[in-house]
Order: C-alpha cells, then sequence, then structure tokens
C-alpha cells in the first residue's frame, strides 16, 4: 500500500495550513521574530477568519510581510455544491493540482459536523465501498485536510448566515485515515489546537477500517479523539470477503492492537457495523459480534448499506435492520442506527467518489465548466429509486 504524495510545483509556496501552532513558533523564532506572535497570528487566521496577512493589525509589519511573501494562504475552491432535502450539503472542492475530495455537513438536532476526506481514493479496497473503486490516487496534505473545514465554514457564513457554525468533525470521508498518519495527526493537532479552532476531543472522530500497524501506533501517539473501527462483521471469513484487509490483519490482531488504545482518554470505542442483505445480518452474525465485544466497552451503530450505481451487495429490509438491532440490544449493548443523510445528493456513506473528475467535467486549468443545475441532474441520473 505504498504511496508517495504528490509534490506540487516548486513555485508553490508552503501553505500556511500546514503549520501546527508548535511549528509556527518555532518559525517565529527562526526568523528572529518574537514567539508569542503565534498567538495572535493563529487568532487571526481561525478565530477571525482573516487570511490576508497586511490585515493582521497587531502583528509586527516585518512579520506581517513575510508571511504575505512566503506562506500561501487560498483556500480550496468549491467546485460544486449540492443540498439534500434533510439539510445535508455535499461540496466537491478541488485543491491546487486539480484534484477533487468530497466534503459533506450534515446536520443534526445542535450540531453541524463536516466529514471530511483524508485521501484522494483509497487504498483498502473494501468490496462494498464507492470510494474504493477508484483505488488511492493521493494522501491529502495536512493543509488540505484542514482547509476542507475552513473552506467550508467560510463558504457556510457566507451563503447560509453568518450564525451557520461548523462543531464537529468526523473522518470518514473519502479515504483511510490512517493510512495517512502523519498528516492526519498534523490536521488534528490544528484543529484541536486552543489557540486556533479549539475543537475539544470529543468533537473529533477518526474511523479507521483497521490498520493495525497504524493503531497501534495511534495508542500512544496521536491526539486522543474519539475512535470509530469498521468491523461490519465479527466473522474472518465475513470480513475478508467484505474488507480485504481482513486478510492481512484479521480480528484476532485488530482486537490485540484496539486493547492498546487507552480507553480513559478515548472513552468507549464505537464499532461501525454495515449491514448487507444476506451477507452479515444473520443469527450467526448477530451471535459472533456479542461473543466478540465487551458490551461495556463497546457502542455499536448499525449503517445500513447505501447502494450506489455498480453496488453489488444489497440493503436488508427496514424490518430485518430493526430485528439485527434488537438483538443487540436485548444481549446488553448499546447500539443506534445510523439514520442515512443525504443519499439524495450521493452523500451518504461509501457513496462519496469524485464522480465528476471521472466524468471531466471540467479540466485542470479552468474554471469548472459545469453549472449546478447540471451538476445535480448528472446526480439524481446515477441515483437509484
Ligand atoms: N476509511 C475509513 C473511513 C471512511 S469510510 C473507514 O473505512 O472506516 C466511513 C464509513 O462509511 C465506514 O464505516 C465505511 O465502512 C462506511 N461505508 C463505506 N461504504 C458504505 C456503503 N456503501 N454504505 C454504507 N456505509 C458505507
Ligand atoms: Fe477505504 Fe473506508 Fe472505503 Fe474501505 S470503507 S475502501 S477503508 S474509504
Amino acid at each position: 500500500m505504498g504511496v508517495h504524495s504528490t509534490t506540487y510545483t516548486a513555485s508553490m509556496k508552503p501553505s500556511f495550513f500546514d503549520l501546527t501552532y508548535d511549528e509556527l513558533k518555532a518559525l517565529l523564532t527562526e526568523k528572529g521574530f518574537s514567539p508569542f506572535g503565534a498567538t495572535q497570528i493563529f487568532d487571526w487566521v481561525y478565530k477571525k477568519y482573516v487570511y490576508d496577512p497586511k490585515e493582521w493589525s497587531n502583528v509586527s509589519n516585518k512579520a506581517k510581510d513575510f508571511f504575505a511573501e512566503n506562506y500561501d494562504f487560498t483556500l480550496l475552491k468549491v467546485v460544486w455544491h449540492g443540498l439534500s432535502k434533510d439539510g445535508t450539503r455535499k461540496f466537491l472542492v478541488k485543491m491546487t493540482d486539480g484534484q477533487t475530495v468530497e466534503t459533506v455537513a450534515i446536520p443534526a438536532r445542535d450540531r453541524l459536523t463536516l466529514c471530511v476526506s483524508s485521501q484522494v481514493g483509497c487504498a483498502v479496497g473494501c468490496t462494498f465501498c464507492h470510494t474504493a473503486t477508484q483505488g488511492l490516487k493521493r494522501h491529502l496534505k495536512a493543509s488540505e485536510v484542514v482547509l476542507q473545514y475552513i473552506t467550508i465554514q467560510n463558504w457556510l457564513i457566507q451563503n447560509v448566515s453568518p450564525e451557520e457554525k461548523l462543531t464537529n468533525i468526523v473522518y470518514m470521508g473519502q479515504g483511510e485515515p490512517l493510512h495517512n498518519f502523519e498528516n492526519m495527526k498534523k490536521a488534528t493537532l490544528i484543529f484541536m489546537s486552543e489557540k486556533g479552532m479549539g475543537l475539544g476531543q470529543r468533537r473529533i472522530t477518526l474511523s479507521t477500517s483497521g490498520l493495525v500497524p497504524a493503531i497501534e501506533k495511534l495508542a500512544i501517539d496521536f491526539p486522543p479523539v474519539n475512535i470509530a473501527l469498521s468491523l461490519h462483521s465479527a466473522r474472518n471469513d465475513v470480513r475478508t470477503e467484505l474488507m480485504p484487509i481482513n486478510k492481512v490483519y484479521d480480528l484476532e490482531r485488530l482486537f490485540k492492537a484496539i486493547k492498546m488504545i487507552p480507553l480513559k482518554a478515548h472513552r468507549r470505542i464505537t464499532y461501525e457495523y454495515l449491514l448487507i442483505d444476506g451477507m452479515n445480518d444473520g443469527l450467526e452474525d448477530v451471535e459472533a459480534l456479542a461473543n466478540l465485544l465487551n458490551s461495556k466497552e463497546s457502542k455499536i451503530n448499525l449503517i445500513p448499506f447505501n447502494e450506489f450505481p455498480g453496488s453489488k451487495y444489497k440493503r436488508p429490509s427496514e424490518q430485518k435492520i430493526m430485528w439485527f438491532l434488537d438483538q443487540m440490544i436485548k444481549r446488553g449493548f448499546t447500539c443506534t442506527i445510523r439514520t442515512t443523510k443525504g443519499s439524495d445528493i450521493l452523500a451518504a456513506c461509501g457513496q462519496l467518489k469524485s464522480e465528476f473528475d471521472k466524468l471531466n467535467l471540467w479540466s485542470k486549468d479552468s474554471e469548472p465548466k459545469v453549472i449546478p443545475s447540471i451538476a445535480s441532474s448528472v446526480l439524481q441520473n446515477q441515483v437509484r429509486p
């Protein structure tokens, strides 16, 4: 699964959004400025949404010039946006090399959660996942992850209302976050910095397919965010069929690694369990799941399979879904069903994929050729009734 990050053209300045607070302090010191300026700069950028250094009124002129000349503050480009009937908004954002990823804002009660992507495509190859069909194109840089949040927050303020604030983040968009460990760790540090966005650990959830060496590393070397594990089956043969990664890291190895995650900091781990008709939704599956997990230390989130064009599986009936839920609750588990959001715009879990890239509706260097009405009809044509 080795992959090299794409190198950007030499003329590109480094993105400011790749700097953690500590790195910014170190940079200021190295350049002969006061490291205390880092607090003001993070405040301007992450709390006041001011991305032009010339406007940072309480920062020295020399420091302002330094950042204006040497750092890039460009946000991502929103090239398409779709609004679902349930309020979910899906965005297609374009990065400097022309690649696009999707990011989805999901409203629920008092929250507005942004589901961010960690890679362009994904190498893990789960057989039920739309993203998997494009393979891995590249990792996202930390700045590109941070910028999904910043770009969408700005878009919401400008296009919806100044009060429209993102409150939570889930790493559940395209890609396997732990395959892009260092960049996701850095992005998480930036999200959590109290001098900047200050998102608390309970507001960030990382979802992983179970990359064992990376989970072992996460247990000792990652900010303490919520962890969700994509389990999908408690039976090795079934899980391997769904997730080829299980061939290498089977349930036994996976759970050894999971036990290393300090639960005090992470609270309970959430196990995501996709429900696929006739595949992992029978009594045998219920029993295997109840035997594998400890009901006191786990939460189960059932995700009815979302079909997408070309998918080979089916979603179980509502009755079957409720039966599975009931079986787990009867066995003493905290178990919930993830309501499908945004399925009319292909924004639901596992449906994310840069369709427009594939359809080649715009070229690298030009403005997007696609207009929203065309975009939504393309999407609608792809949605099954
Ligand atoms: N790569 C990470 C995070 C992104 S996927 C992971 O796999 O955990 C986020 C969640 O969506 C995962 O639980 C994934 O299994 C689920 N998912 C993928 N395809 C799906 C589909 N077609 N229907 C419903 N959920 C899906
Ligand atoms: Fe990758 Fe997650 Fe999709 Fe599996 S479910 S292919 S790990 S994005």
